[in-house]
This record gives C-alpha cells, structure tokens and sequence, in this order.
C-alpha cells in the first residue's frame, strides 16, 4: 500500500487544513520572518537540548485534530496552514539542493508536517535545517539527514520497495511519519518513556496506520518482528549492534550513524547469511545510542 492518501486517511496536510482559518497577518509574519531570521545550527541546537532538559510527557499542546471552524484559535507560536505548507516546500527544495533526489522521499518529506511534532513555542524554526530539542536531552533530527538516510535505505535491489522497516530511536515519531509513507510496515523502537508517549501523543491525530511504536531498548532489536529490509538508527554508537545485523534480511540496508565525537553515516547491507559489506558516507552528527531504558 503506497498510496499517500489511504496512509493518511486524515492526511497530515488536511489536519491543519481543518483548523480554523483565522490566522492574524502578524502570525503568518512571524512564521515567515523566523525562518529567515533566528537561524539555528545543528549544534546550538543540540546545545539547547542540552539546557533543556526534561519536560513532561503530556506537553500542554494543541494536537490538530478536526474542531469546528471558529471555535478554537489558532495558538500565535502555531503555523497558519498556509504559511507552513509554503516553509514545508521551501525545506524540501532546500534538501534536494543539499543533494537528495529520490522524488519519493521528497514528497513524503512534503507531507509530514513537522511543526506538529515540535513544542508550539519551537513549531516556527521547525522547518529550518537543524536538529531542535524535544525534551529529554534529545532532539529531532535535522530534514536532509532524515531525508538522506531514506534516500539510501531506499536504493536497494528491490527498486526501492519497503516492506519491514525498522527505527531505533523514535524520539518525537517525526523520522517514524515519514517513513510511513515510503514503507508497508514502520516499527520503531525508543527507551525514553516518555518520548514513547510523545511519540503515541504526536501520531495518534494523524491516524498513521502503518507504524507501530516500542518501548524498549532498540539496540536489542525487535526480534519478533524481524527480519527488517531497512533499519535507520536515529541515534550513534561506537559500533552497530550485532542483534541488528542478525535482523536485517538478505538484501537488506541498514542506515547508521557511527562514532562519539567524529560521526559518520554507515551503510551495511547484508549480502548472505553470513556476509555484511560495510561503506562510509559522510560526516553526521547525533545524540548517542545507549543501552537499556529510562522510564
Ligand atoms: N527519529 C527521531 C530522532 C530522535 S533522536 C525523530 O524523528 O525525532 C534519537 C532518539 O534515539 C532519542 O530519542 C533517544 O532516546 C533514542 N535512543 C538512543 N538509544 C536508544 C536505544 N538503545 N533504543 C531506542 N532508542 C534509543
């Protein structure tokens, strides 16, 4: 099932379509002028994570799910529809100048609508290409790495189809909706409780069916739904475990990044029972993977 539409049966653009239209001129200026003012870096974002700290697991949010017109206004640090959709554009155009060209991963990247998986208060610089905090020391990965891992799960023998994917990581569920829409299954692993629950918290409203969501420690794998023809880890350790590599089918892509102060991107695909060919990408940045779990 590839079809965007029957993924999202309220798709992620229609959630916000349905909020109230009542956007002030001053809301969309302030979407417009943040993008191309404050600008954040990777690293004063992961910096701001770091003095960010813990925030509760049922953030006060307005999830978007369909109200009546008129009756619930638009919060000021929200992005109208419109202006969103418009930054959303804008991002994806930026990634692909950045170097993706899988079309696929592009439109999906188009649809999911990443403000809604941020903090209203960070929801404008959502669109900027950076990694932004999300409580729990944690962040969302910056678009053209989120993109870029895709784009390389996705350049298998199999002309790019998907069927078992696997995330280690879930973090806010962002890298998890995109995914959605270029796999038939998406399990995703995360070890922070109450990144889990924001994750359920985020998806829940866009009624993603194909995800299902783990709490647990995602270096273990998720053996009984193993084996995975992708795997994307969304966190670096000094090696990528072994219980993954048992997981993956032949033929499958796994994407990581690898490495404590130097990180890089690895891909490893599994050539037969016993044969993994490894290669280096390029140079990353993520917070590190780490065993166990935190409730
Ligand atoms: N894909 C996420 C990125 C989250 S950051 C997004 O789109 O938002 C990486 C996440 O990996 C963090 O939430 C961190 O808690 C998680 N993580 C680190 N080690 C892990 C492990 N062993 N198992 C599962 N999750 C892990």
């Amino acid at each position: 099932m590839t079809d965007k539409s029957k993924r999202f049966p309220l798709s992620l653009s229609s959630l916000a379509e349905k909020s109230p239209r009542n956007g002030t001129r001053s809301e969309v200026g302030r979407t417009t002028s943040t993008t191309s003012g404050r600008v954040a870096t990777p690293q004063t974002a992961t910096l701001n994570a770091s003095q960010h700290g813990k925030r509760p697991a049922t953030p006060a949010r307005v999830v978007d799910a369909p109200r009546k017109a008129g009756t619930t206004p638009v919060p000021a640090d929200r992005p109208t529809p419109l202006a969103s959709e418009a930054v959303r554009k804008a991002m994806v155009a930026r990634v692909a100048k950045q170097g993706v060209k899988d079309s696929k991963v592009l439109a999906a990247m188009e649809a999911v609508q990443r403000h809604l998986f941020m903090e209203p208060a960070l929801a404008s610089q959502a669109y900027i290409d950076a990694s932004l905090p999300i409580g729990y020391h944690q962040t969302i990965s910056q678009p053209y790495i989120v993109a870029r891992m895709i784009e390389v799960m996705r350049n298998n023998s199999n002309g790019g189809v998907l069927n078992h994917v696997l995330e280690i990581g879930t973090g806010c569920g962002y890298q998890a909706a995109v995914l959605s829409l270029v796999a038939k299954e998406v399990y995703s692993i995360e070890r922070i409780k109450g990144l889990h629950e924001l994750a359920k918290s985020n998806l829940r409203p866009m009624r993603v069916a194909n995800i299902r969501l783990h709490y647990g420690d995602g270096m273990l794998g998720l053996p009984q739904a193993a084996p995975f023809d992708g795997i994307i880890l969304a966190a670096a350790g000094l090696e990528v475990p072994q219980a993954l590599l048992e997981q993956m089918t032949i033929g499958g892509r796994l994407v990581a990044p690898v490495g404590e102060r130097h990180q890089v991107l690895q891909l490893i695909e599994r050539v037969s029972k016993f044969e993994w060919k490894s290669s280096t990408l390029e140079d990353c940045h993520f917070v590190p993977l780490r065993p166990g779990t935190v409730t």
